[in-house]
């Protein structure tokens, strides 16, 4: 099987998982019991954090946060800051963000809460103008994500903190850097200074699903979003989940060492996937292509055909990958992102998403190179909308 979906999970890395099994089997214990055989796995899930506050570069570990995934940290940030300071009530967030954040601004939006939802240009990117104008004395939180998880598109979050901190100190920033984590520079003390909160999933950069992080600048309001225990310094109640947040660190080290490396491939690997699959179809988006991006991810629709067929006979011939529609009363929705992106009608529903992890490896992408464009091929032939004597789009469906 050739596994180009991972953007959205990854394998657990070997290291990480054996560095997490003792606290499944012999070091079970509650961290929060007095016996030293606990204490020493408190003493861990420290060290656990100090290793991930550091490489955040966090001015304390107290900073940081463990949750359950980055959905988790997404909505803390939201429900903290809307109950720490109510009489603020206005945010701002992009259209293209994950639902994770979506969601939660619609729902804010039902109680009352003012949304800017900053659009998007062909390419993927923000335009500083609608954001600089959006900017109010009342508003509470900015949360846009580092990268997208569909086309990988990097919002410039060092320029857009520092404007919304230089409009007013007031003014909230949050990122969601859930793609973005170990894959991009990311330092809390330097390019990302003028950012209060920061989300991330382990699952994203091979340690387990399960569990992930969120930064808390120090100073900034935020009440608990799981109220409970005293774990997390009283910030989020119940008992943590030990060996995952071990693996988390674990697979931070691992990142720290082979970073460069891996992602000088990765990036070669997906130019040489972009450049043959465009040598060998023709009528194609590279969705985000003109914008900056992960090195790791190429977003590609294909005129006149569905990337759900495309899914389906990659999947059948041991190819994963993924497409960003989303089945939403029983019919299939085209991505919000593409759709915000403006992709014209007839690739809207076409796009499929390979996203690469460090295991990749240079036949799996020839492999993909030459079934894809076959099964592309196959299904344009059965396409209504694809005019097989031309060999392009019909003259009605021309883009
Ligand atoms: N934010 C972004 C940008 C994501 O890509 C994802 C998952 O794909 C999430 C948030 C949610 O992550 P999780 O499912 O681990 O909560």
């Amino acid at each position: 099987m050739i596994y180009l979906d991972s953007n959205a999970t990854t394998a657990i890395a070997p290291e990480v998982l054996e560095t997490m099994l003792p606290f499944f089997t012999t070091r079970y214990y509650n961290p929060s019991s007095a016996y030293s055989a606990a204490t020493g796995v408190a003493q861990e899930i420290r060290k656990a954090r100090k290793t991930i506050a550091d490489f955040l570069g966090m001015a304390s570990p107290k900073e940081l946060i463990f949750t359950s995934c980055a959905t988790e940290s997404n909505n803390h940030v939201f429900a903290g800051v809307t109950k720490s300071i109510p009489q603020r009530k206005h945010i701002i967030t992009t259209t293209v963000e994950h639902p994770a954040v979506l969601e939660v601004c619609r729902d804010l939006e039902r109680f009352g809460y003012d949304v800017t939802w900053l659009p998007v240009d062909r390419y993927g990117n923000l335009r500083i103008k609608d954001y600089v104008q959006a900017l109010r004395n009342d508003t509470l939180l900015v949360s846009i994500m580092h990268a997208n998880n569909e086309t990988g598109v990097i919002f410039p979050i060092e320029q857009l903190s520092r404007i919304a901190k230089e409009t007013n100190p007031e003014i909230l920033f949050h990122t969601d850097a859930t793609q973005s984590m170990t894959k991009l520079p990311i330092d809390l003390s330097d390019n990302f200074r003028y950012v209060d909160f920061l989300s991330f999933s382990g699952h994203k950069f091979h340690a387990p699903k399960g569990v992930g992080g969120l930064y808390i600048r120090r100073g900034i309001p935020c009440r608990t979003f799981l109220t409970g225990g005293h774990q997390e310094s009283g910030r989020r109640g119940g008992t943590e989940n030990v060996p995952f947040i071990i693996g988390m660190a674990k697979a931070i080290e691992l990142a720290e060492k082979t970073h460069d490396e891996d992602f000088a491939r990765m990036e070669s690997l997906r130019d040489k996937l972009q450049n043959g699959i465009l040598q060998r179809i023709s009528y194609l988006e590279i969705n985000g292509g003109g914008a900056p991006r992960m090195p790791n991810t190429l977003n590609v629709a294909c005129h006149c055909v569905e990337g759900e067929g495309i899914l389906f006979q990659l999947n059948e011939s041991g190819i994963c990958a993924s497409s960003g529609s989303a089945c939403t009363s029983g019919a299939l929705e085209p991505s919000h992102v593409l759709t915000a992106m403006n992709v014209p009608f007839t690739a809207l529903h076409g796009s499929v998403r390979f996203s690469l992890s460090r295991y990749n490896i240079e036949e799996e992408i020839d492999q993909v190179l030459d079934r894809f464009p076959k099964i592309v091929e196959r299904l344009r032939a059965i396409s209504s909308g694809w005019d097989q004597s031309k060999n392009q789009p019909r003259a009605q469906d021309r883009i």
